[in-house]
């Protein structure tokens, strides 16, 4: 007997719970059926065939073992583009939108900075959105994981940026040694460097579910930070900026730590929407 959409999701939820929610339960089984949740909410008459209950069960005990929604779609959305993602990386947060449109706002307000680094790109969320965005920067794409350079490549190409970005696997920066193959210098890095604590990533739900390479910033969360900003003295552009995502507890230090690095510059710390430091900008002087 033959099970339709809306019977489907009334036998799912009694299963349904804070970290799993009624929408994931709509958006996975519109996945497997392979049309947008919209569609599903207005065709829940639909009968499923039997491949499609497989599908849908196999996905379901994925999402109730704790494997979040994203990996098991396999794309999500961030900055109104639908990125596709792998576990090799980060899922793209809505909060580092914030980064992203102070990026596309300094690029289009400075014509001639057309430089750029996403240092830890990941996914290659700000990297591409920032290549979309503004037409004609050129944009290097940094990560210490081959898997996630190849993510970020695969999204460069879907969005069709690819040809104005370079992708390097490198610890960070790369050193004076390793061939560069953009400009020397870069008018505006950016990075969402691993920023929580060891201890307090242990702590969360999303350890062991999400890369701890793309989570984990040592004993204060700041050890990558500390590293990029002493690289970037080498690299940055006069009168260059950076755009650092950070975690809200450390605004204080991480401001301090950019004094002591940059002391002739601009240095602001931004709030996201939830009211919580999330956004370290520098601004060089010369
Ligand atoms: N914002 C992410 C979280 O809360 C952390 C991202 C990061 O470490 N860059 O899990």
């Amino acid at each position: 007997m033959s099970v339709t959409a809306g019977e489907y999701l009334k036998q799912i939820a009694p299963k349904l719970t804070d970290e799993f929610s009624e929408r994931d339960a709509q958006v996975l089984l519109a996945h497997v059926i392979g049309h947008p949740r919209a569609w599903l909410l207005a065709h829940l008459e639909t009968p499923l065939n039997p491949p499609q209950v497989d599908s849908a069960n196999q996905a379901f005990s994925r999402l109730e073992a704790g494997e979040p929604l994203p990996y098991i779609l396999g794309h999500w959305e961030f900055y109104g583009l639908d990125f596709d993602i792998t576990p090799d990386v980060l899922i793209p947060r809505p909060e580092t939108e914030l980064l992203v449109e102070r990026a596309i706002r300094w690029l289009k307000d400075s014509p001639e900075r057309r430089t750029v680094a996403d240092v830890g790109t990941g996914s290659g969320v700000i990297a591409v959105a920032v290549a979309m965005r503004v037409p004609d920067v050129r944009v290097l794409a940094t990560d210490i994981s081959r898997a996630a350079l190849r993510v970020a490549q695969h999204n460069a190409q879907k969005f069709n940026v690819h040809h104005r970005m370079d992708f390097l696997q490198c610890d960070l920066l790369p050193t004076h040694v390793d061939p560069l193959p953009t400009d020397s210098h870069f008018d505006l890095i950016c990075a969402n460097l691993p920023y929580v604590p060891t201890k307090t990533l242990h702590g969360l739900p999303v350890f062991g579910r999400e890369p701890t390479l793309a989570l984990d910033g040592g004993e204060d969360g700041l050890d990558l930070y500390r590293r990029l900003l002493a690289l970037s003295i080498n690299w940055l552009a006069p009168r260059g900026a950076l755009l650092l995502e950070i975690e809200a507890a450390q605004g204080m230090k991480a401001l301090s730590l950019a004094y002591d690095l940059f002391a002739e510059s601009t240095i602001q710390l931004h709030k996201d929407l939830a009211g919580r430091d999330r956004l370290l900008e520098i601004h060089l002087h010369e």
